[in-house]
């Protein structure tokens, strides 16, 4: 439903940065899930990106406030500097997921997971809890602290975010699988009424809307054409 908007692609200026942490995807396995195979954070200095050894590292950095930014050589011990050659550049060669910031890292005892569709439509956030069950909500997690009362201390509801990361369309509208998909979508939504499609053109320009896709980007890594 996301992609019947209409794509406009501004150009790329410092004021369009909102975010920067992107996640990196790998859809050549074929299978009907799409990994997760790279965290990356933009310099807020150089503007390069640059990799995050673990998942662990991200979701630190990513659980910051946007305020805090992040910058090559923040962390003295990994050897980095904005002098070194990006690490990766942005473009359609991979899938990117923008991310937000202030999520806070996963309580110990709980794995964050983040699942692409296999349709590349959006990324579905899960909690692995203490019992190895999954929880999909904040409905979920208050179930297992109700019957798991000993986790209650442990497992506040604050530190769990269903915030999804935003797939970056132009990376992945030159994918088979995800034009598969939009052609599916098309002719599933032929079918429907027009005033259906007047209801949720008018959802998606509320608030969802000021985090478009092209508001994540770190200008560097794009060369801004079309
Ligand atoms: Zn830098």
């Amino acid at each position: 439903m996301k992609y019947s908007k209409q794509y406009h692609h501004q150009p790329l200026g410092p004021q369009r940065i909102l975010g920067n942490l992107g996640i990196m995807a790998d859809e050549r396995n074929q299978g009907p899930k799409v990994s997760i195979d790279m965290y990356v954070v933009c310099c807020y200095k150089c503007l390069k990106w640059r990799k995050i050894p673990t998942k662990q590292q991200f979701e630190v950095i990513r659980g910051r406030p946007e305020e805090d930014k992040w910058f090559c050589g923040r962390d003295p011990n990994a050897g980095r500097s904005c002098e070194q050659p990006a690490d990766v550049i942005y473009d359609s060669s991979q899938i990117w997921l923008m991310d937000r910031h202030g999520i806070p890292p996963p309580p110990s005892k709980t794995e964050r997971l983040e699942i692409i569709r296999g349709d590349l439509s959006k990324t579905d956030i899960y909690y692995v809890m203490p019992n190895g069950k999954r929880a999909r909500s904040h409905g979920d997690v208050e179930r297992f602290l109700k019957e798991n009362p000993r986790y209650m201390d442990m497992l506040p509801l604050s530190s769990f975010s269903f915030t999804a990361p935003k797939i970056a369309r132009e990376t992945v509208e030159g994918s088979s699988r995800w034009r598969a998909a939009k052609a599916d979508l098309r002719g599933k939504r032929s079918k429907q009424s027009s005033l259906g499609r007047v209801a949720r053109a008018k959802s998606e320009s509320s608030e969802d809307m000021d985090m478009s896709d092209s508001d994540y980007y770190c200008p560097s890594s794009s060369d801004g054409s079309e």
